[in-house]
């Protein structure tokens, strides 16, 4: 047990600015899912910001982040694919927000409606740009085995600065 819930601490969670902390408990439940479905360690890469270290990092004004529903967070050792068809499992994101990014990492909230989108070279789009929805998968992967390898291959870059953790 940590001192958040079973395997989160506030440390990993609070702002990296101030050491301030709001958080969701819809959010510590569903990263708690997560890590179930995934059997392997979150690592955070974001949780709360507050809104002067919000502005600071470019985020978009009333950030979940700011309100305590949101984190950056990566699993290890598994594709963006992977990591984006794990966060569906849970239902507090598949019915709140989730942004899929070029760095190799995903944004997951607990906002009341449900959105998705993906960062590429510093740009919004469609989610689609980086990954497939799962109930696609089976079927394309079926039809293209060797093509959906190759795209697979070139995700996940190593960029992992700041500025990319807007949402
Ligand atoms: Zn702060
Ligand atoms: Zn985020």
């Amino acid at each position: 047990m940590r001192d958040l819930s079973a395997h989160f601490s506030r440390s990993e969670l609070q702002c990296r600015c101030c050491g301030r902390l709001q958080i969701d408990s819809r959010l510590l439940d569903g990263l708690e899912k997560l890590r179930a479905q995934a059997g392997t360690p979150v690592v955070i890469h974001a949780g709360y910001r507050c809104p002067e270290h919000n502005a600071a990092v470019g985020g978009v004004p009333h950030s979940e982040h700011t309100l305590g529903l949101a984190a950056d967070i990566a699993l290890p050792g598994l594709s963006l694919q992977r990591m984006y068809e794990l966060a569906l499992e849970v239902p507090q994101f598949a019915q709140g927000g989730i942004g899929v990014y070029d760095g190799g990492f995903l944004h997951v909230d607990v906002r009341e409606h449900r959105a998705r989108w993906a960062r590429v070279s510093g740009q919004y789009v469609g989610v689609a740009a980086l990954v497939r929805e799962p109930e696609l998968v089976a079927t394309a992967d079926a039809e293209h085995a060797q093509e959906s390898k190759s795209a697979q291959d070139s995700q996940g870059g190593s960029k992992n600065s700041e500025d990319l953790f807007l949402l």
